[in-house]
């Protein structure tokens, strides 16, 4: 806690290790929120050096010159605030002239709802009831109104909160306050943080908000329903602008309920009405306790109040705020959030997923159906309002429809030799990057794919702008609905094979432009042609992730082992190791309770060799089924083996049932096999638990016993669970006590070197480390690059650790550990040697590290384990 205290007070990157049941998050409560304390009696100062570089220099300034710092900068909040307030006016001013003088914007905006009533070449006063109609109903899908492509400035109105909000009912504009922003993996973490708050008493003190989407807080029952979260924020921020649903509409005028034009409560979102002194109510409630987004999704629901808005609206005026990570990786989102990241301390738990979080977050994917489904309800669209659209706006719609067109023809090319074909021929030099790692798949610089696609003259950025601005997914997908009577929420659930287009396709469309509008530098685009399928990846997490670290004061990275450490270090490109404060704990519990081994040989004294070439052969797999058989007979409890592959899985269940070695692990005990579909995992490890307590269920092998075959209690209950690394069980879950006495991770797992995102991402750390030339002109950035085989390495121990933290769960836990491979054997014999976190096995986490033996044979490790679980049966 002093640790992390102090890295606070310094600034920068703080590196925090402490394994499960050592009281990480009450140490990271406790240090950040006395931390806090001190820092709010100090007047709030600021303190230390963020990662800007910037020193601080108030020490020394005279107190004259702080004072008038604050001035200035509380003047210039203001004039922001003012600045906003004239824009929103002049908008609305500018809204109102186009509806008296009933043209169109200047400046090449949309033409508003009911303005223009002339079809080409007649007049309104000439038209039938039909044409009136056909009329009234493409004013709903109108697109809303578009200022021009200055995107920059219209960030405000541009992102997910954009939707024209008035100031009633809010709390008071938020001083500038020093704040923990403490992000986890998923609510329920998050949730476990709150636990964990109330425990102290900082919970009496504290403010804080849990911010989440409008898909985990919406607490109307007519947009939750529509399942996909760019549809519920359409939808809802249709209904903040106090739209109906296009078919809502059409259902009211059909029964006469009431006029389209007036006002009804199914106009507003009910919950989002409520403003003034509800709403302020409510805002005070959310930050008078610490309350998880469960809690606050109840009291929404409570008081008929938004509790996504009233978080977001609170937010700025709370200590700490809770989100998950995936929220802070993406601009859009913080300021769709209103997440203020200046000068705050960002607290980032399980942050040894992070890169990968980024990753996803920046990540975008089009099949073939998506972008049939994208064409077909834009070129509609274009189809439908051609004539009312102001110039601008059109050349926007067809630039959109333009490029959904590019995307579904170049998907449509089945034949792999004539996609590579048509894609080569536009460059006029060989493409570095374009790398066939299988006969249908091509990686594409960004610049090569569009150029591929024809679309290298489109601003993508400002295509994308336009789209989000104008709503044009929602109105677009809406169109198509009432044309094809089907709504919104309909089309999202439609099945992936399904030839009618989806809404969802859309929002892929969107989403992949928006990722292909970045820089070459930052990603690629990998086409599977087979699979008619087109992805961007971001091959480097830091560029992206500097943004956020460059803007807070401090940024704390928390997990029980953030080893190897090389994925964390990419995260701060600039940022050098020795200016990271660190910190880690050693295990909860001592040398006695754990036992580490490396075990290279059968019984028999066959080697065990899971390299690539040889993992799956009948030799390797009857050798691992000789060793888990003579190891299963020693652990009491529950073994728990991890396996490089699926596949792998698959071969040695099939060639253990021919060979009878599954009989002979079945008079042991139950064995279970992880299922590939994550809905059967609960069940599973019901029974799992069951029977590694004693309650065994006879032949329950893969955890699917007969119904009523009859439970019987074994004296020395065991069961045997095999999964596969990277898998649901190897991350995330609690085999403590009886459910884990062994770890058992089976072979090196190497991620897949045929995997193109693999092979670009390696090829970038290869780039910085060799230069663009080398590492494009090698076949593998392995062959060239140090820095590329120790990244590939640490994906490699990065699962190991996952796995193996999944046993010894708190202080009185026992258990051992085993690495299976002649690898992991003769690698030890080095790393005992000199046991540090440069060796062989360095990138293990320290605790496991530290305890490592290496016996001499197969039988020396069993006659070891027999010991150690004897004692502590003794015990
Ligand atoms: S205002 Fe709140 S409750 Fe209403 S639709 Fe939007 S998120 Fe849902």
């Amino acid at each position: 806690m002093r640790a992390l205290y102090a890295a606070l007070e310094k600034g920068g990157v703080a590196l925090f290790e402490s394994p499960t049941g050592t009281g990480k998050t009450l140490s990271l409560i406790s240090a950040c929120l006395h931390w806090l304390e001190d820092v709010n009696a100090r007047g709030g100062e600021k303190v230390g050096k963020g990662l800007s570089g910037e020193e601080d220099n108030e020490d020394t300034l005279p107190s004259w010159m702080i004072e008038e710092d604050a001035l200035n900068r509380s003047q210039q909040a203001q004039q922001e605030r003012q600045q906003r307030q004239e824009r929103q006016q002049r908008r609305e001013r500018k809204e109102q002239a186009v509806l008296t003088l009933g043209g169109r914007h200047d400046g090449g905006g949309v033409k508003r709802k009911g303005v223009s009533r002339a079809l080409p070449g007649g007049s309104s006063a000439l038209l039938s009831p039909e044409a009136l109609q056909e009329l009234e109903e493409l004013d709903e899908f109108e697109l809303d109104a578009w200022e021009g492509d200055d995107v920059g400035k219209k960030r405000d109105d541009a992102s997910e909160g954009s939707d024209e909000e008035d100031a009633d009912g809010r709390l008071p504009e938020a001083p500038e306050k020093m704040q923990i922003i403490f992000c986890s993996r998923t609510h329920s973490q998050l949730s476990q943080f709150v636990r964990e708050l109330h425990r102290t008493r900082f919970a009496e003190s504290v403010s804080l908000v849990s911010l989440a989407s409008r898909q985990v807080l919406c607490v109307n029952p007519a947009v939750q329903r529509l399942k996909s979260p760019g549809l519920i924020n359409e939808r809802c921020a249709e209904l903040a602008r106090g739209r109906a649903a296009p078919l809502e509409k059409k259902t009211r005028r059909a029964s006469n309920e009431a006029s389209a034009s007036a006002p009804s409560s199914s106009t507003r979102c009910p919950y989002r009405a409520r403003r003034g002194p509800a709403a302020l109510r409510m805002q005070d409630l959310v930050l008078s306790q610490p309350l998880d987004v469960e809690d606050l999704a109840r009291l929404g629901r409570k008081r008929d109040v938004c509790p996504y808005y009233a978080a977001r609206d609170a937010a700025p005026h709370a200590d700490v705020v809770l989100l998950p990570y995936a929220s802070l990786t993406r601009a859009e989102t913080r300021e769709a959030l209103g997440l203020r990241l200046e000068g705050a301390v960002l607290v980032v738990d399980e942050a040894h997923n992070l890169a990968e979080a980024v990753g996803s977050a920046h990540a975008a994917g089009l099949d073939l159906a998506q972008a049939r489904s994208a064409a077909a309800q834009l070129s509609g669209y274009w189809e439908a309002y051609r004539r009312r659209l102001a110039p601008s706006t059109g050349a926007r719609l067809q630039q959109l429809v333009r490029a959904a067109q590019a995307l579904e023809r170049g998907l449509e090319k089945k034949n792999g030799d004539q996609v590579f074909a048509s894609i080569s021929k536009p460059l006029s030099l060989p493409s570095p990057s374009a790398t066939p790692a299988s006969p249908s798949t091509l990686v594409l610089t960004v610049t090569d794919c569009l150029i591929w696609l024809k679309l290298e003259h489109f601003n993508l950025l400002a295509l994308s702008a336009f789209a989000r601005e104008t709503h044009l997914a929602a109105k677009a997908s809406a169109l198509w609905a009432r044309k094809n009577g089907a709504s919104a929420g309909q089309l999202e659930g439609a099945s992936p094979d399904s030839s009618a287009p989806q809404a969802a396709g859309l929002h892929a469309f969107l989403a992949l432009l928006t990722a292909l509008s970045s820089a070459d530098e930052d990603g690629r685009a990998i086409l599977d042609s087979s699979a008619g399928l087109l992805r961007f990846v971001l091959l480097d997490p830091g560029r992206r992730f500097s943004e956020v670290a460059r803007q807070a004061r401090a940024v704390v990275l928390a997990s029980g082992t953030l080893a190897p450490l090389g994925p964390v270090l990419r995260l701060f490109p600039g940022v050098p190791e020795a200016d990271m404060s660190r910190f880690s704990c050693g295990h909860v519990v001592g040398t006695d309770r754990l036992r580490v081994l490396t075990i290279g040989e059968d019984p028999a004294g066959n080697a065990l060799d899971f390299r690539h070439s040889s993992r799956s052969t009948p030799q390797t797999l009857d050798s691992l089924g000789r060793t888990l058989q003579a190891l299963f007979g020693v652990v009491p409890g529950g073994t728990v083996v991890f396996l490089q592959s699926f596949e792998l899985l698959a071969a040695v269940e099939s060639r253990w049932r021919a060979t009878g070695v599954m009989d002979a692990l079945l008079e042991l005990g139950p064995v279970f096999v992880e299922p590939r579909r994550a809905e059967e995992l609960e069940a599973l490890l019901l029974r799992y638990q069951a029977a590694c307590c004693g309650e065994h269920v006879a032949g329950s092998e893969n955890g699917g016993e007969a119904p009523g075959q009859a439970t019987r209690t074994l004296t020395q209950p065991r069961a045997l669970m095999l999964c596969v690394v990277g898998g649901k069980l190897s991350e995330g879950i609690n085999f403590a006590d009886a459910m884990g006495r062994c770890a058992a991770v089976v072979g090196l797992p190497y991620p897949n070197l045929g995997d193109p995102e693999l092979v670009e991402k390696l090829r970038r750390v290869a780039e910085e480390d060799v230069g663009r030339e080398a590492a494009s002109r090698a076949e593998s950035p392995l062959r060239v690059s140090a820095a590329a085989r120790e990244a590939y390495g640490d994906l490699c121990f990065k699962s190991v650790n996952q796995c193996v933290g999944r046993v010894i769960r708190h202080a009185r836990d026992h258990a051992s550990i085993l690495f299976l491979d002649q690898r992991y054997e003769r690698d030890a014999e080095a790393q005992l040697r000199r046991n540090d976190a440069a060796g062989p096995l360095g990138k293990l986490s320290a605790w496991v590290r530290d305890a490592l033996q290496q016996p001499a044979s197969c039988a020396e490790a069993l006659s070891e384990l027999e010991q150690f679980y004897a004692r502590w049966q003794a015990a």
